[in-house]
């Protein structure tokens, strides 16, 4: 299976004719297939020319364009490893960035040239700029004077390809290695689960800095030869003006949900769609339905991580259920074993996911320690995820291990009370969290936020959980807010409600 080791030969060998569109832009700008060869062959070009060797690190933190993928397309033809940074990050965030990665190369954005300048040449790397527009900017400029040939360097299965730094919510965030067969093995077994060809184009309103917007998108259409249509973020304008012209389209969670609000979705709207797949953070099974109900399609939802690319999917053919994941991807294995032992349990109980297969990374940048103590002897890597599989061999995601809450000594899975917080009437969606309780150690606490003049009071909610679950699982507050705080992949941030509320028996 040479085909699918690394990454360059795959895309080639789906490669279609030059003209045909690769990326379209909101704004009509075209980047055709030859024309990522000849930009790719340019940009490769002005990293050899900075001494960007096979294996050495080129640090990206730049806006969406067509431009910017074309970047990590020089950098696999250079044999560089690609390093995106989520463009939220500070001067004082990259630094330490760049300081653990110690890149050749790093390439911003032209406003913050100054201050990445210094920051760069105090690690010994160079630095670019590109704009925007993808137009402008020193890489920019210097590409396009560059040779519009170049010959690729050959990479072997066991190469990075790229580093991931995963959004750590506790301590300093660890940057994933992903191999060229990593990501090559994940690409094809989701071009022929969700039967991407080149007929496909793909409406892509996700940040390119993530694994999402980065591999499974964007690699699947290259492994297919297919079209995107680049939008910057989810604007629902922009959705419904380019609908009809899409067969798919990958989102968050929260995609869903916001284009469920507007009157505009509807089955005309979505007639052109073949596949909508959502993935990052756990679809609501009552958002999985509403958009059944609204457009006819079932949402395809899939379950993945930085370090693993996509573990398990909802089939294209066949029942996508909502509120599971579905079975393991042909050659990922999948089990769930007891967190503090690591024997494996039985269908239908709950503990820790672990994976095995291609798409599993080989480890974490520099720290040999972390990467041992979260992978089995036997290669499973713990995935930190709890959950369980059905008879059918489905799985469903239960909370990360982290956000377990232990009260009075019992364990309380948070997706177990928010199932039952989501169905009660006028409630949207919930987020259950353990915080430091005196005689509990941890208590339970909901936060929920509710549909505009629903009358939801603590007393009420409580009341009805009281009817279906075991007292130690009940809340012992219950507080409305306005809004649960997500980041741009649309994961809700327990650890920032855990801070909120960490006085809210103490105190
Ligand atoms: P990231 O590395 O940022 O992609 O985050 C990976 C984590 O997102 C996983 O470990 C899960 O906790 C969560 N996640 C991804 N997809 C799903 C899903 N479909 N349902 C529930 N959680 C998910």
């Amino acid at each position: 299976m040479a085909m699918t080791d690394d990454l360059l030969s795959l895309f080639r060998a789906a490669k279609p004719l030059s003209d045909k569109p690769f990326i379209v832009s909101a704004g009509g700008r075209v980047l055709t297939y030859g024309g990522l060869d000849a930009l790719s062959a340019r940009q490769a070009n002005v990293l050899v020319e900075l001494g960007v060797a096979p294996g050495d690190r080129v640090a990206v933190q730049v806006e969406k364009s067509a431009e910017a993928i074309a970047l990590y397309i020089a950098c696999l033809r250079a044999g560089a490893v690609y390093l995106p940074l989520n463009t939220a990050y500070t001067l004082a965030e990259l630094d330490y960035f760049i300081g653990d990665a110690e890149p050749r190369l790093v390439v911003c954005a032209p406003e913050r040239a100054e201050g990445v300048a210094e920051l760069a040449a105090r690690h010994g790397a160079a630095a670019l700029t590109l704009g925007v527009d993808g137009l402008t900017g020193s890489l920019a400029t210097r590409a396009a004077k560059a040779s519009a040939a170049f010959a690729d360097v050959a990479r072997g299965p066991g190469d990075l390809a790229a580093i991931l730094y995963t959004s750590g919510t506790t301590g300093r965030s660890k940057g994933a290695m992903l191999t060229q067969r990593n990501l090559a093995s994940n690409a094809v077994a989701l071009r022929d689960a969700w039967r991407f060809t080149t007929d496909d184009v793909l409406l892509h309103a996700l940040p390119i800095f993530h694994t999402h917007g980065l591999f499974v998108a964007s690699n699947v259409v290259l492994a297919a030869g297919a079209t995107m249509i680049f939008l910057p973020r989810l604007d629902p304008d922009q959705v419904f003006r380019f609908l009809p012209q899409a067969t798919a389209m990958m989102g968050v969670p929260t995609f869903y949900t916001r284009l469920l609000q507007d009157p505009r979705l509807n089955r005309e709207a979505t007639a052109h769609v073949r596949l909508f797949v959502s993935g990052s953070a756990p679809l609501l099974a009552d958002t999985h339905r509403q958009w059944s109900e609204r457009t006819g399609h079932a949402v395809l939802e899939r379950y993945g991580m930085t370090e693993t690319n996509i573990n398990t999917s909802n089939p294209y053919d066949g029942d996508r259920v909502p509120g599971l994941v579905g079975p393991p991807l042909p050659g990922i294995e999948l089990r769930v074993t007891d967190p503090e032992t690591g024997r494996p349990l039985a269908a239908g109980e709950i503990g820790m996911i672990e994976v095995r297969g291609p798409n599993v990374f080989p480890g974490y940048w520099r720290m040999p320690d972390k990467t041992a103590a979260e992978f089995r002897a036997d290669g499973f890597f713990i995935t930190g995820d709890l959950g369980t599989i059905d008879a059918r061999g489905y799985v469903q995601i239960v909370g990360r291990g982290k956000d377990l809450v232990i009260s009075g000594g019992y364990n309380v899975y948070p997706k177990e009370i928010e199932t039952e917080l989501d169905a009660l009437p006028g409630v949207v969606e919930s987020a259950v969290i353990g915080v430091p309780h005196p005689d509990f150690g941890e208590g339970v606490t909901a936060v929920l936020t509710v549909r505009p003049g629903a009358e939801v009071s603590e007393a009420d909610v409580l009341a009805s959980l009281k009817q279906r679950l075991a007292n130690y699982k009940l809340p012992k507050r219950v507080l409305v807010v306005d809004e649960l705080p997500r980041n741009a992949m649309g994961k809700v941030q327990k650890n920032l409600l855990r801070d909120a509320y960490r006085d809210l028996y103490t105190g």
